[in-house]
């Protein structure tokens, strides 16, 4: 494991071209491996953009689009909002304060809130009557419920072109431990490419009591320290989802007692395991293909949601602004 994977040769070269990174923007239907190799060469796209981009979008390089990934960086009218906080920034006690306190502020603004409500075609049909419907479901489930929208042809060729999006499968372990490693940081990314890599389906190790304070709690067993590990992806997610929790226990603990502290069985006090089957899409060059044919209102039908050009929670609220003025504007 190291902080800076390249040699003093390979950082020069890459300084040298990242000066004229704003002038290579990515092509249609190139990926990221092949704009990285052309861009800013293959040390820091082997090394840095394919293990990064695995860590987000676990999917290798060789096969993400290139376009979909970057592209909002090179567009200058990408709508970007600053906020006033800098660096690594959560809502204090985690994302579900968030949630709960955006559901307080909504509820007094008189908005109504079902929960455990399973929508389908006719629920989308029914909305319609009184406005355009933002359906902010995954895509495969936005494909299923418009695919019974017999009312509607527009809207259900717009479910078989959401059923060409593929999905990948990642399992999660949060693991509480009763001592400090000795490396602490923000957390590992691990390649999956040898020699740099294995490929063990381990994408990526997060230290949380590292990151944000109160992630850890004292209980009866003194608990020092919270990791959050993410397994699987587009080579190994349907077999590492096949795992058991011992097995996925088994596997992480081999690769943690040699890189990160010995003994990790014996510091564990507690442990948290969430599978995924469909967890986020596959950003493929298909994919990107794909998108301008999603991104429009069809029978006053909206979509939203993590397929549509941004995956991570903070780009899909920056979406919201974009979305709020297209609800407007119909
Ligand atoms: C393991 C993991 C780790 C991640 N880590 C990060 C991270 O660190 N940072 C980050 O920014 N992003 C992260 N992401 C990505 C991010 O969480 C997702 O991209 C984002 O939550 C997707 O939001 P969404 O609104 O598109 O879909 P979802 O969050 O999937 O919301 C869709 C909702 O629709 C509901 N629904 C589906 N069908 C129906 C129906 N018929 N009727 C009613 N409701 C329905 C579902 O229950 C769900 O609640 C991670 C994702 C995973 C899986």
């Amino acid at each position: 494991m190291t902080r800076l994977p390249l040699t003093l040769k390979e950082l020069g070269g890459a300084l040298f071209k990242a000066f004229r990174l704003r002038s290579t923007p990515p092509q249609p239907g190139e990926t990221l491996k092949e704009w990285g190799n052309r861009a800013i060469g293959p040390a820091v796209t082997s090394k840095i953009i394919s293990t990064a981009m695995l860590g987000i979008y676990a999917s290798d390089a060789s096969e993400l689009s290139a376009t979909s990934i970057l592209g909002r960086l090179f567009n200058r009218n990408q709508i970007t909002v600053k906020g006033k906080l800098r660096g690594t920034v959560s809502a204090e006690g985690g994302l579900g304060v968030l949630l709960s306190n955006l559901r307080s502020h909504l509820l007094s603004r008189g908005v109504t809130i079902q929960t455990s409500c399973h929508a389908d075609s006719d629920t989308v049909l029914a909305a319609r009557s009184a406005g355009p419907v933002i359906l902010a479901v995954s895509a495969w489930q936005a494909a299923s419920i418009l695919a019974d929208a017999a009312w509607s042809p527009a809207l259900k060729l717009l479910a078989e072109k959401l059923s060409e999006i593929e999905s990948i499968g990642l399992v999660s372990l949060t693991l509480f431990f009763n001592s400090k490693p000795p490396r602490l940081g923000f957390g590992t990314l691990f390649s999956q490419t040898p020699p740099h890599g294995e490929p063990d389906g381990i994408l990526g190790c997060l230290q949380n009591s590292e990151i944000f304070e109160g992630r850890v709690h004292q209980s009866s067993h003194a608990v020092l320290h919270s990791e959050t590990w993410i397994l699987g992806g587009r080579s190994r997610g349907e077999v590492i989802l096949e795992h058991s929790d011992d097995e996925l226990l088994k596997l992480i603990f081999e690769k943690r007692d040699r890189l990160i502290q010995s003994q990790s069985h014996e510091r564990l006090v507690g442990h948290d395991i969430s599978r995924w089957p469909r967890a986020i899409p596959f950003y493929s060059t298909a994919h990107e293909q794909l998108l301008p044919e999603l991104d429009n209102v069809v029978d006053g039908t909206i979509l939203f949601g993590n397929y549509l050009g941004d995956l991570g929670l903070a780009s899909i609220l920056e979406r919201t602004r974009e979305l709020s003025r297209k609800v407007n504007s119909i």
